[in-house]
């Protein structure tokens, strides 16, 4: 997709925020997906944990891809029920591992609610109260919360380090207000998606693009472009079509590819505080 590729090095490298490597779609050929990705452009990718089990499990798997894969310790606002006193001990203990950079996926589910609301509030207070206390950055879900979600971030800003709204979906108000107390924004495919994400064409070129950074949310949201992507077969999506996010974001914002890449990789290494990439 990119006309500077040549077969051995994508000339744009990406770093995918929020991957769900954990996922059992993945189970059977990691290794092939990675490679894939690599093919890409996306070096370095952010292994979402969305519950106990799959935390652990993306914290696994950053010992076996050390320095490409990385990894979040949280639980999702679906599985708030489970936020127990000992959920909370093990993922303090995932957080001290060296490869998980930040405590998430947490916040608000309203869409659904299948955990009740004050589950979710609940669980994640303790979450945020868990990340202040180990200096660690927010990685954050939110549908249909946004007052509420909003204003408990706020009550809490001044003591929380970095916080990413990953795969925003809003309305640009409440993307603008989130920057209002210093939050960066994640784009996902949705961007791409002409029923449901087409209103971000709109804004996406207003976030500041030092608060904004890209992620595949795979295996979901596939991007939908035309021509359809192979992937579509599969019925999954896959790291390796970060580009689509990139070019959406690029074309929509008056920017080049080359520059939302190089500083959105910027972002995601300060933010999620990654090492430095050796090439
Ligand atoms: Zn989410």
């Amino acid at each position: 997709m990119n006309e500077h590729n040549n077969e051995t090095e994508p000339a744009l490298k990406l770093v995918d925020i929020g991957a769900n490597l954990a996922s059992s779609a993945f189970q059977r050929d990691l290794p092939q997906v990675l490679e894939r990705a690599r093919a890409a452009g996306v070096t370095q990718l952010v292994v979402t944990g969305t519950s106990v089990a799959q935390s652990r499990a993306a914290q696994l798997l950053t010992v076996q891809y050390p320095n490409t894969l990385y990894s979040t310790a949280g639980i999702h606002p679906h599985d708030a029920a489970d936020c127990t006193n000992d959920s909370l001990l093990v993922l303090r203990e995932l957080a001290a591992k060296p490869a998980v950079k930040a405590i998430g996926e947490c916040g608000l589910d309203f869409n659904r609610n299948i955990a009740s609301e004050q589950q979710q509030i609940t669980a994640f207070e303790v979450q945020i109260e868990l990340a202040i206390e180990l200096k660690m950055p927010l990685f954050l879900h939110e549908r249909d919360a946004f007052k509420t979600q909003r204003d408990i971030l706020a009550h809490y800003r001044d003591d929380l380090d970095d916080i990413v709204i990953h795969c925003f979906t809003g309305e640009k108000h409440q993307a603008f207000s989130y920057l209002d107390i210093d939050c960066h924004i994640g784009i996902t495919g949705w961007i791409c998606d002409p029923r449901r994400g087409y209103h971000l064409h709109d804004f996406v070129g207003d976030i500041p693009l030092n608060r904004l950074m890209i992620e595949s949310d795979a295996p979901y949201l596939l991007p939908r472009v035309t021509p359809k992507l192979k992937l579509e077969k599969s019925g999954r999506n896959e790291p390796c079509t970060l580009p689509h996010v990139l070019k959406s974001i690029a074309d929509h914002s008056g920017r080049s590819m080359g520059e939302v890449a190089t500083q959105t990789r910027r972002n995601a290494i300060n933010f999620f505080r990654l090492n430095q990439p050796t090439e």
